[in-house]
């Protein structure tokens, strides 16, 4: 029997892009094929030459639909099939090639916000609710909204083999986070694009939505991140590679926190367990440093770090990119 492929791809939208996608028949006992959409609807292109290329890059099981049907995570191409200027994907993959042999991990945080009824999910109407405080992995219908939703994308995420580690209730009320890895620095990218498009696709099912905006609620409230931990096989076997990252990220900070997602600034404030955007820092266990080194691993003298100042809506090809890119180049100096 043909099958349905629901075609996945980032779109071209700016300063933050966005997940399109639609649904293919594909014969049975046929692989997805290179495809095609309108780029003049998706900001990817003129109308006078509206045609891009969809490329698979990803095929997972689609838990929503059963059977043979498949989830297809794509990269943008232009029809002379080189990367669309929005394809993020392809410099990422040349950095993940060029430093393979230090096997480069990546695990990220994905936080969010659901909304309904145009506010958060959770929040009175006109009003707020009670301070923070007791929301973070809370328990109880007065500090928990959405538990469902979160329950199902879990469960979806596990049935299309993605590789998700965690979720926990976040600090502001109606915010959540899922953790996808440890993966290299393209995997964890494409799997948490597809995740993504999961969550937003189930709660749709729940009249809810998600968002990834960094600072959902402005004042004394937790905004969202993408706290991206990292590793290299240096990393995990002794300490002073370690130091090393952490350092080499502090000499590129500036690059990075342009790239870590739009409103960056409006996060990373010195408050809520973040570091001012414009001051590196890093340390053992501080959440209000810019990179964190997590107590096991200063105890183990090896491990990971934890770099807390990407946004929850980055591009994770980028992030990945960048922190792969920063960091193997200085463990090789
Ligand atoms: P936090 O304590 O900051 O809330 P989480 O438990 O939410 O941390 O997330 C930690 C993430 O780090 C997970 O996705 C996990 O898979 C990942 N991780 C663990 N070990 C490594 C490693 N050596 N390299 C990269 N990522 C790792
Ligand atoms: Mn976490
Ligand atoms: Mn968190
Ligand atoms: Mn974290």
């Amino acid at each position: 029997m043909p099958y349905r492929a629901e075609y996945i791809w980032i779109d071209g939208q700016k300063p933050t892009a966005k997940l399109r996608s639609k649904t293919k028949i594909v014969p049975d006992g046929a692989e997805p094929p290179i495809w095609g959409f309108d780029g003049s609807s998706t900001e990817q292109a003129p109308g006078s030459n509206s045609d891009c290329v969809l490329r698979p890059v990803l095929v997972k099981p689609d838990p929503i639909r059963g059977g043979d049907d498949v989830l297809v995570m794509c990269e943008v191409l232009y029809t002379d099939m080189t990367p669309h200027e929005s394809n993020t994907r392809a410099a990422c993959l040349e950095t993940a090639e060029k430093y393979a042999s230090h096997e480069p991990w990546f695990g990220i945080e994905q936080e969010y916000t659901f909304y309904k009824d145009g506010r958060p999910h959770g929040w009175p109407i006109g009003g707020f609710p009670a301070p923070q405080g007791g929301y973070y992995c809370g328990v109880g219908a007065d500090e928990i909204w959405g538990r469902d939703v979160v329950e199902a994308h879990t469960a979806a995420c596990l049935e299309a083999g993605i590789a998700i580690s965690g979720t926990n209730a976040e600090v502001m009320i109606g915010q959540w986070e899922f953790q996808v890895g440890p993966l290299g620095p393209v995997e964890v990218a494409d799997q948490l694009w597809m995740a993504r498009w999961l969550l937003y696709r189930i709660a749709e099912d729940f009249n809810i939505s998600a968002h990834l905006n960094p600072k959902p609620v402005e004042g004394d409230w937790n905004g969202a991140g993408a706290h991206t931990n990292f590793s290299t096989k240096a990393m995990r076997e002794g300490y002073d590679p370690i130091i090393v990252a952490c350092e080499a990220l502090g000499k590129k900070a500036d690059l990075h926190i342009k790239h870590y997602g739009a409103g960056i600034e409006r996060r990373l404030t010195g408050l809520h367990e973040t570091a001012p955007w414009t001051e590196y820092s890093y340390g053992v266990s501080d959440r209000g440093a810019s990179v964190r080194i997590p107590w096991q691993v200063e105890q183990d003298k090896k491990g990971y770090i934890e770099d807390r100042r990407p946004n929850a809506n980055c591009d994770p090809y980028v992030v990945t990119r960048l922190i792969t890119d920063t960091v193997c180049s200085a463990l090789e100096a």
